[in-house]
Order: C-alpha cells, then sequence, then structure tokens
C-alpha cells in the first residue's frame, strides 16, 4: 500500500501535532477550562445565595470573616450567652454588646430586654474610634445598614 493512504500525524496551528482535523489536546484544555469556570460560578452563586438566610448583612465582609460571624450568629440564636462568647456592654450604651468574631472584628447587637439581636459586624479599626465619641456616633453606627 501507498504510504499516502495511512493516517499520519500533522502538525496544527498550536504546534501540537496530532491526528483529526483539530487538536484534541487543545480542545481537552479548552473543555477542562469551560468546567473550572463553570464550577467556580456555581460555588459563586451557592456562596451567594447563603446570604439571604443570614440574620444581617455580611455580603460586604471578607468570606472568612462571614464563617466566622456566622459561627457568632447561630450560637447565640442557639441559646448561648454573650459572655460565654466574650462579648461585653459598652460602657456609653450599656443594651450594645459588641461579641468578638475575630481579632479584627465585632458583632454589635442589642438587647431589646427579651433577646440579644445582631445588628452588624464591624472591624475593630472602625469601631474604636467611635466607642470614645459622642454618643450620636454610636447610634449612627448601630444603623441597620452594613
Ligand atoms: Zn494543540
Amino acid at each position: 500500500m501507498s504510504h499516502r493512504s495511512r493516517k499520519h500525524k500533522k502538525r496544527f496551528a498550536c504546534g501540537h501535532r496530532g491526528y483529526g482535523r483539530y487538536c484534541h489536546c487543545c480542545a481537552e484544555r479548552v473543555a477542562r477550562k469551560q468546567k473550572r469556570f463553570s464550577q467556580r460560578r456555581q460555588e459563586r452563586e451557592q456562596w451567594q445565595a447563603l446570604f439571604a438566610g443570614d440574620a444581617i448583612e455580611l455580603s460586604h465582609l471578607p468570606k472568612s470573616i462571614v464563617k466566622k460571624a456566622r459561627n457568632v450568629l447561630s450560637a447565640l440564636q442557639q441559646g448561648t450567652h454573650y459572655w460565654q462568647m466574650s462579648g461585653k456592654r459598652l460602657e456609653m450604651m450599656r443594651d450594645v454588646i459588641r461579641i468578638p468574631v475575630t481579632r479584627r472584628y465585632r458583632l454589635l447587637c442589642q438587647d431589646d430586654g427579651d433577646q440579644i439581636v445582631p445588628i452588624k459586624v464591624i472591624s475593630h479599626e472602625d469601631y474604636n474610634p467611635l466607642t470614645r465619641g459622642p454618643k450620636r456616633f454610636l447610634s449612627r453606627l448601630l444603623s441597620r445598614k452594613p
């Protein structure tokens, strides 16, 4: 048989060698990339959907802080007392309680008499100067916007 009738390896534009009308090596790479991309999109959507279940707005916070804040929120919900989580009342506003989330972040809550209501998570840096300021700054801090 003539040499020409046999399938032969050719060099594609990408530089790979192979059989067929297109480079299977590159096609597989593209398929893997698309799969990774859609997996990440799915994970992102699942992560975004979780925020709807939170008692307070957490979506503006870094992921690791969100996870720890959720632990604190669910502990509160399950009846753990704030002092068991090193929470303290503010000296200037005794009905306001701060609970450490991480070294940098605090969960602010309000004691409405019957229960401890979560208000927002803020960073230590945002919070510290305000506790030394006039009471109206604290009130602004307690507004329920993130
Ligand atoms: Zn290729």
